[in-house]
């Protein structure tokens, strides 16, 4: 990996809420992020998985500066975000910018469509109104949009089209990262695919990063060339898009991998349950945190956490029956 290629960096994350629990009860901590370490390469997709409450879209405030972590290290081209005075800081917030999952809720009602592609412009560059108006109709056509619809409001598009608005508003200002925040939950299955596509030819177009946040494995199957699957905060396994989907290797990711619907014979897998409930943040189990969820757990997963190690493989893995090869590899074909 040459240096230059390098776009993003982030080095132990964490994000740790103080939580008031009652008047006579002291404050307590969630861990909503413990510890993440990423590298992301310009034109390439990092997918964040993982079971809702695992800290996903927490990662997604810090990397765009919505939030400050509360510990560790973050550069983007090789500047420190973290410690960039406060201009220099918005200079460098344009880079990165965040499409959000809902986007019936990021788009103002109260404006039009030209408006809302226009704002990060009219805030952040001394472009007018005659400039603005070119470049938002560019977009438009960009991502599928009629340029004609530059004067309508976002309740008379569809939902699949309400994305394709945010995803143009998010590239207004030309960035090199975009954080997709389950950028198609929300979307119809058969809507999915080509918000999917989309996001994937203007990637190619404009060189784009994408940190890609989703609950859903099967979403990123396609997109993604790196895999981060979290639990609980940290991270369990990590590695490229092609060893996880083929070789699983943490019990968790295994299963979360099992759970989704797989079309072709040769690639279903015997399935594994996820028994339990994700533990509350507030009171995390000792040890691993999936120990409770865990069919190959033992003493030592209830007591010591394990820390993220390379595999031969390249894949980083963190979980001791792994290391100490209890756990079995989840056998494509043998459903
Ligand atoms: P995900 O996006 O994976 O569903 P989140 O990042 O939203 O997860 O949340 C991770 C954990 O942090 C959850 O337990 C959530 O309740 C908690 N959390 C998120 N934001 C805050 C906050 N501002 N204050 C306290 N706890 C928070
Ligand atoms: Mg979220």
């Amino acid at each position: 990996m040459s240096q230059s290629n390098l776009i993003l960096k982030a080095e132990n994350l964490k994000q740790h809420y103080q939580v008031k629990q009652g008047l006579f009860k002291p404050d307590a901590v969630v861990k909503a992020v413990d510890g993440v370490s990423f590298t992301l390469e310009k034109g390439k997709t990092l997918a964040v998985v993982g079971e809702s409450g695992c800290g996903k879209s927490t990662l997604g405030r810090m990397l765009t500066m919505i939030e400050t972590p509360t510990e560790g290290r973050l550069a983007c081209e090789g500047e420190d975000l973290l410690t960039l005075t406060k201009a220099a800081q918005q200079t460098l917030r344009q880079k990165i910018q965040i499409i959000f999952q809902n986007p019936y809720g990021s788009l103002n009602p109260r404006k039009k469509i030209g408006d809302i592609l226009e704002e990060p412009l009219v805030i952040n560059t001394p472009l007018n109104k005659a400039e603005r108006k070119r470049k938002a109709l560019a977009m438009m056509e960009k991502v599928g949009l009629k340029t004609e619809h530059y004067d309508r409001y976002p309740h008379m598009f569809s939902g699949g089209q309400r994305q394709r608005i945010a995803i143009a508003r998010g590239l207004m200002l030309d960035p090199q990262v975009i954080v997709a925040d389950e950028p198609v939950s929300a979307l119809d299955v058969s809507v999915q695919a080509q918000v999917l596509n989309l996001m994937m030819d203007l990637q190619n177009e404009f060189g784009l990063s994408y940190v890609f946040i989703s609950h859903d494995l099967s979403v990123v199957e396609h997109i993604a060339d790196d895999v981060m699957v979290m639990y609980l905060g940290k991270v369990v396994e990590q590695g490229s898009a092609k060893q996880l989907f083929e070789t699983p290797r943490h019990p968790y990711t295994q299963a979360l991998l099992s759970s989704t619907p797989q079309l072709s014979p040769e690639k279903r897998r015997k399935r594994i349950k996820l028994e339990g409930e994700l533990p509350s943040p507030l009171n995390p189990p000792s040890g691993c945190a999936f120990h409770g969820r865990c069919q190959f757990a033992n003493e030592r997963c209830k007591q010591e956490t394990p820390v993220l190690r390379r595999e031969e493989s390249g894949q980083l893995i963190a979980c001791h029956g792994v290391e100490e090869g209890r756990v079995e590899a989840l056998v494509a074909g043998a459903a």
